[in-house]
C-alpha cells in the first residue's frame, strides 16, 4: 500500500502530553558506544556476556565463563 504524499494525516485528537520517561537501566551499561562487559568468543562481536557474581554467561549460545575471584 503506497503511502500518501506529503503524509499529512489528520492529527489525532486528544493526544497524551509527553512525558519524560526515566532512562532505562540498559544503556547505563553503555558508555561512548562501548559497553562493559566480555564479549561472547563463541557468538562474536555484539553479543555480550552476562555478568555474575561469579561468572559470566551468554544468554543465546549458553557459553558460561567462570571468574575466578581472588581475595
Ligand atoms: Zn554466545
Amino acid at each position: 500500500m503506497p503511502a500518501p504524499e506529503g503524509g499529512t494525516t489528520k492529527e489525532r485528537k486528544g493526544k497524551k502530553p509527553h512525558k519524560n520517561k526515566p532512562t532505562s537501566k540498559k544503556y547505563a551499561k553503555y558508555s561512548n558506544g562501548k559497553r562493559e562487559g566480555k564479549i561472547c568468543p563463541r557468538c562474536g562481536a555484539g553479543i555480550f556476556l552476562a555478568i555474575h557474581k561469579d561468572r559470566m554467561h551468554c544468554g543465546k549460545c549458553k557459553y558460561t565463563e567462570f571468574v575466578k575471584q581472588v581475595k
